[in-house]
């Protein structure tokens, strides 16, 4: 039992973790860059979401913040 707690521990701090890095980006309304939360170039976040959606809505990079 103790065993199966400690799995459980380990796989919830794993998930943690990846999510926690799971790498959202913010874009704004008007750019076609995407940019880490917190970039000095982004003003007003428009929109929070994963690196994944932004490349499909065709958002490049920032090269600024390099998320
Ligand atoms: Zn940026």
């Amino acid at each position: 039992m103790r065993r199966l707690v400690c799995a459980l521990l380990a796989v919830l701090l794993v998930v943690g973790v990846a999510a926690a890095s799971s790498n959202y980006v913010v874009i704004t309304a008007k750019g076609k860059k995407y940019h880490v939360e917190g970039c000095r170039t982004v003003k007003k976040a428009y929109q929070k979401l994963t690196v994944d959606e932004a490349k499909k809505k065709g958002y490049k990079p920032c090269k600024v913040c390099n998320p």
